[in-house]
């Protein structure tokens, strides 16, 4: 069996992932518990294989007296509100975390992953975006430590590729949802899934025209361990559902799923809000034979599910302008 290492596993998508690695991996699982949660990993604790250790990426890890054959670098906080937290924390998440997993990569002769994000194209000026646009990022606003930490994790994996021979493998991931978004990310689908169900006003930022491509999750991981196990291709490459919806068709939808009484209203947009995002994908599909299969009310449908049997009384966070 191979071992996988899991950075960032308690979290939303890291804890799908080691659910799809326990059957077939040593699972590593590691977590500050910044914006991961317990719960998501809580079934997993009793299985032989899976270990978890609290660690924070920022400082070193070796693992010396163990095997490391894969490591997903996932660990860094995705939603605006928590990155823009601690802006200079995510940066040293980004870079000085991802130097300490390309180290244990190193030392271990492991192939590493590191999930990129469409953020890395900013406001994108090419729509669709094509993995070889190189994006229209501002370095110096709010959204900068995600965007250029994010930027510069892929440089580091690009320098520790061609410097040490490191086997690398780049994702850029566009907006993924489904059960176990933390409720309290403010991110679009969580927010307005918690405003449905409690019958609060759904909050549009702007004119709620700006666009989004939403993946669900169980599509995203079956590209991310495809990526990883594949030998010809390095990437980086897009991962995401190229179905675009402006914000008020998203509101829209999760009103008719829900059934909810209520209404959208529109707040402040905040800054640097990319306008428009959708991913071509046509190098997943070629390279990977990836697409995604579950469709917007498909994957709502389940999210709404897990809401609403494990949320009673969640307050929605608001990002502020
Ligand atoms: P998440 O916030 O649910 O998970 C991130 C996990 O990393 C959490 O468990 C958190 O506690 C942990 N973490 C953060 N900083 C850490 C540190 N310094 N040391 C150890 N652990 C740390 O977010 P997610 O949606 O699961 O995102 C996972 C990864 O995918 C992130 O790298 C994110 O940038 C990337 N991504 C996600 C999306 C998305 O739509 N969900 C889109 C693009 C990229
Ligand atoms: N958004 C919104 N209402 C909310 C939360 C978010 O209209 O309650 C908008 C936000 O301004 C952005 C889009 O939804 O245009 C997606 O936001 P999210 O935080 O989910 O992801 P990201 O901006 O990182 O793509």
């Amino acid at each position: 069996m191979k071992t996988a290492l899991i950075s960032g596993g308690a979290g939303f998508l890291g804890s799908h992932l080691c659910d799809e690695l326990i059957d077939t991996h040593q699972v590593i699982c590691i977590d500050n518990f910044f914006t991961g949660q317990k719960h998501n990993i809580a079934h997993l604790l009793k299985r032989d294989n899976f270990t978890f250790i609290e660690h924070d990426i920022i400082d070193p890890l070796f693992l010396e007296d163990q095997q490391v054959d894969r490591i997903y670098n996932l660990a860094c906080p995705a939603s605006p509100i928590h990155y823009q937290h601690n802006a200079i924390r995510t940066i040293k998440t980004n870079i000085l975390g991802t130097i300490n997993m390309l180290g244990m990569a190193k030392l271990h002769g492991a192939r590493i992953l590191q999930a990129s994000t469409s953020e890395i194209y900013g406001d994108p000026l090419e729509h669709p975006q094509t993995e070889s646009y190189r994006g229209n990022v501002n370095p110096i606003g709010i959204r900068s430590c995600y965007d250029e930490g994010k930027r510069c994790a892929e440089t580091l994996m690009f320098d520790y590729h061609r410097q040490h021979r490191i086997e690398v493998r780049l994702i850029r991931i566009f907006n993924t949802y489904g059960p176990r978004m933390f409720a309290k990310d403010g991110r679009v689908v969580s927010n307005f899934i918690i405003q449905a169900l409690q019958n609060e006003d759904l909050t549009a930022y702007g004119i709620g025209e700006q666009t989004r491509s939403f993946c669900y999750v169980s599509d995203l991981i079956k590209g991310i361990v495809q990526h990883m196990e594949q030998d010809a291709f390095v990437g980086p490459v897009n991962l995401g559902n190229p179905s675009e919806f402006t914000i008020l068709e998203l509101a829209n939808e999760i009103i008719r799923l829900t059934g909810t009484s209520s209404k959208i209203v529109f707040r402040d947009l905040p800054k640097d809000d990319p306008q428009r995002r959708k991913p071509d994908i046509s190098l997943a599909k070629k390279k990977l034979g990836w697409e995604p299969k579950v469709s917007l009310a498909e994957g709502l449908e389940k999210t709404i599910t897990y809401f609403r049997t494990h949320t009673s009384s969640f307050v929605v966070q608001q990002l502020s302008t």
